[in-house]
């Protein structure tokens, strides 16, 4: 049997073992510094409330991902799903990503008409402020992206962050009901414990190392140590920062982090019906709430709303940077043709979310049996 090394047991590293195990002929361990699988999306409980680390909502346009999830943790359909942004200026919510039913009720609606008819189009934006500008005129900029994102980004310029396409969402100001837009399935599991039993269902057969560092790399001779013994691999697969790999030779990759804050409140429903997060764009420290219940359904007469602050603790979010970018590239351009580097932090890239983790695990385990990374994968396989 050939050997395969997985380093971090959270979406990427669960699903690409669980990948191996259906392709078979491999003989997997997985490596986890922490003593849990799961991460972030493993499912706590505090005040008698099951929660996550923020909202681990399942959403992707990818069937064939759907269905993989609901066939391991049943899901519920949140189809009714809403999000919506508080704008200070107005004082109003506004459902996000912006709708023109929404334009139209805003007292400055001429204004910003008038600035959406001069917007030249975001096809030559170099940084997150003209992307947006250019799209939909300064006004909608300034209430939605302009404080959000430098509070997200933690920086004071959005001219700073030099890439764009991980926003979309919301340039294309969306008009009519969800239903005629929305293309993705928006789901949570059933489970009281939500996603637990994906994470021991998809990592059975594999030999896990909770609580476990890896000590050194030596990636050239396809071994890495432990507890100071060496163990051998034919293919590692990296789903932790890759700049760990080479001892950050050239230099540490950025991420912000996450401070959270879990708070009861003394009613059954705090959110209004079908709202699952609220968004704040104004310059309260805190970007999101996630009202748990909306995607749980956990029967309570309180209920939990979950706080998230960026901040500079914990590598969640790879920076939206071309600097950072091309920094993470150079690793990826010295990894060996048996490393793949998959997941969030793996492949540096904002925006990567659960569904694209278990995506991204299904096309590698195609090019691993295909022979090599490089190896195009059919289109059936990622985009069903
Ligand atoms: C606050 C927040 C809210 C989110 N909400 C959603 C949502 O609603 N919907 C959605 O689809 N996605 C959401 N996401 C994104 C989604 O959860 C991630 O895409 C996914 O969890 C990434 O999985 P991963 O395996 O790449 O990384 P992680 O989940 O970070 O797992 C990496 C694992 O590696 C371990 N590790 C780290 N370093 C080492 C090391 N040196 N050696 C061994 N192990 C190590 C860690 O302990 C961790 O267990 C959210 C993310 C955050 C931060």
């Amino acid at each position: 049997m050939k050997k395969a090394l997985i380093i971090g047991g959270g979406a990427a590293g669960c699903s690409a073992a669980h990948q191996l195990a259906l392709q078979g002929g491999w003989d997997v361990t997985l490596v986890e510094r922490s003593p849990i699988l799961g991460a972030g999306l493993r499912t706590n409980w505090f005040g008698g409330h099951p929660y996550t680390f923020g909202p681990r909502h399942f959403l992707t346009q990818n069937r064939a991902v759907y269905d993989y999830m609901n066939g391991i943790c049943p899901l519920r359909s949140c189809a009714d799903h809403q999000f919506i942004t508080y704008v200070e200026r107005d004082n109003a919510f506004y459902n996000y990503p912006i709708h023109e039913d929404d334009i139209a009720a805003m007292p400055d609606r001429d204004k910003i008409n008038q600035e959406r008819k001069m917007a030249v189009g975001a096809a030559e934006a170099k940084n997150l402020e003209d992307y947006w500008i250019n799209s939909v005129g300064r006004t909608l900029y300034e209430k939605f992206i302009d404080q959000y994102n430098k509070k997200m980004w933690l920086v004071d310029d959005n001219k700073k962050i030099d890439t764009f396409n991980w926003s979309p969402k919301g340039v294309n100001i969306k008009s009519g009901p969800r239903a005629a837009w929305d293309t993705a399935y928006s789901a949570y599991p059933y489970a009281p414990d939500g996603y637990n039993h994906f994470f021991d269902f998809t990592v059975a057969g594999t030999k896990v190392l909770l609580s476990t560092a890896i000590e050194k790399f030596d990636l050239e001779g396809s071994a890495v140590w432990i507890k100071g013994e060496k163990h051998s691999y034919d293919i590692l697969i990296n789903t932790v920062s890759p700049d760990l790999l080479f001892g950050q030779c050239y230099g540490e990759l950025r991420f912000i982090g996450r401070d959270f804050h879990k708070i009861v409140f003394p009613t059954e429903h705090v959110f209004p019906e079908h709202v699952y997060f609220l968004y704040y764009a104004n310059d309260e420290s805190f970007t999101r709430l996630v009202e748990y219940k909306k995607m749980t359904h956990h029967k309570s007469p309180t209920t939990l709303v979950g706080m998230e602050i960026p901040s500079l603790n914990g590598r969640h979010y790879p920076l939206p940077f071309q600097k950072d970018i091309k920094l993470a590239d150079k690793y990826f351009a010295d990894m060996p043709g048996n490393v793949y580097s998959t997941g969030r932090a793996g492949s540096y890239r904002y925006g990567l979310d659960f569904d694209d983790c278990i995506e991204q695990a299904m096309i590698m385990a195609h090019q691993i049996k295909e022979g090599g990374r490089d190896h195009p994968v059919p289109m059936e396989i990622w985009r069903k």
